[in-house]
């Protein structure tokens, strides 16, 4: 697996896991296949460009010929490229189905012609829905409740049938919720540290009450290399093994790193559909010798610090047109308040 694909590498976790490959001396190319959408930055790659490894196409998984002449060239495909914000699919399901579902076909299907060597799916522990107790294996039933989960549920299954059927070496990856530099802030940990650096409020759903584990996103890239490296074909791999926080504790420790006490926090109706909480075992994995190795105060502080000092990063994205849907605003909190 020498020449790597890797899809939505201009994303958040695939632009880490780009730079991290391009690092090993037994991988000679990697190629980012990436339609570039609100959520993918070339920026992101920023100096893995000085690398001659390194290829960019953009373009979209849904084209079937390009998909397929690119992984004709590839040994192994990294798949990251997804609508990733359970917030959007609310509101445009159908873009969710056509890229996590159709995408996915679109590629594992190509893989088949061409022969790789493995085909790594990154999916999500959010799949398995809301688990009040006990944690979920690999075996567990899926049970998403949201059309993002469900959109990804979907494509773990497409994907798997493909080497039941055809034989094709699919490992899947489900992964907890990462954070670390470079998310869009749209999503929780980002958005609230960009609006508590402005000055503005944050808003928390219900009562804060919804409970997620926090995977630093380079302990998920090391996770998804060795899935690549040593994943036996046909198996998931459920990449946990971060910190569980309700998202009032993980509030008050970001309140805590921007100096901003609990007024500036607003409390709001919760959204569509929130599951109570999200929880694996990740005991395969750490047979093939996975450990994080984030602390994470530690690790959200230097987060905290990477958007406090890259504000040219994150600032355009306020004014991303992209963003001013309902239950997915960038804007001031006292606005989203009034959307729930
Ligand atoms: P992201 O939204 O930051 O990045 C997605 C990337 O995919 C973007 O660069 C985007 O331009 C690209 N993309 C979207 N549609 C495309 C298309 N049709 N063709 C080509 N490229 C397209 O997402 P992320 O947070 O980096 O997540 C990456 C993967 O990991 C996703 O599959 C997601 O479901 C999964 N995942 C994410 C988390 C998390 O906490 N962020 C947790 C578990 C699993």
């Amino acid at each position: 697996m020498d020449k790597v694909l890797v899809t939505g590498g201009a994303g958040f976790i695939g632009s880490h896991f780009v730079k991290r490959i391009l690092r090993a001396a037994d991988i000679s190319q990697v190629t980012v296949l990436d339609a570039l959408t609100y959520a993918g930055h070339i920026e992101n790659l920023g100096e893995a460009f000085l690398s001659p490894k390194l290829s960019f196409v953009h373009g979209n998984i849904l084209d079937t010929a390009l998909v397929d002449a690119l992984v004709e060239e590839h040994t192994a495909v990294v798949h990251f490229a997804a609508e990733s914000h359970v917030d959007r699919s609310f509101f445009a399901a159908g873009a969710f189905v056509s890229t996590n579902v159709l995408g996915t076909q679109t590629l594992v299907d190509a893989a088949m012609r061409h022969g790789v060597d493995k085909f790594v799916h990154v999916s999500t522990d959010e799949v398995y829905g809301p688990l009040p107790l006990g944690s979920a294996s690999e075996a567990s039933p899926l049970r998403p409740t949201v059309p993002y989960a469900a959109s990804k549920a979907a494509s773990d299954l497409v994907a798997m049938s493909y080497f039941h059927t055809y034989g094709v070496p699919v490992c899947i990856t489900r992964s907890a919720n990462n954070y670390g530099p470079y998310q869009h802030p749209e999503k929780i940990i980002p958005l609230f540290a960009t609006r508590l650096l402005r000055g503005e409020k944050v808003t928390l759903h219900g009562q804060g009450q919804h409970v997620r584990n926090w995977l630093h996103v380079d302990d998920n890239c090391a996770a998804i290399e060795l899935v690549l490296r040593e994943g036996a074909p046909g198996e998931i791999y459920n990449i946990g093994g971060g910190t569980d926080f309700t998202s009032k504790e993980l509030t008050e420790r970001l309140l805590g790193l921007l100096g901003a006490d609990w007024d500036s926090v607003l409390y709001v109706p919760d959204r569509l559909s929130n599951d109570i909480r999200y929880s694996m075992t990740w005991a395969k994995l750490a047979t093939l010798g996975y450990r994080p190795e984030r602390d994470f105060d530690e690790s959200l502080a230097e987060t905290v610090d990477w958007y406090r000092r890259n504000t040219d990063r994150w600032a355009p994205l306020m004014r991303n047109p992209h963003a001013a849907r309902p239950g997915v605003s960038l804007a001031p909190a006292a606005e989203e308040a009034r959307v729930h």
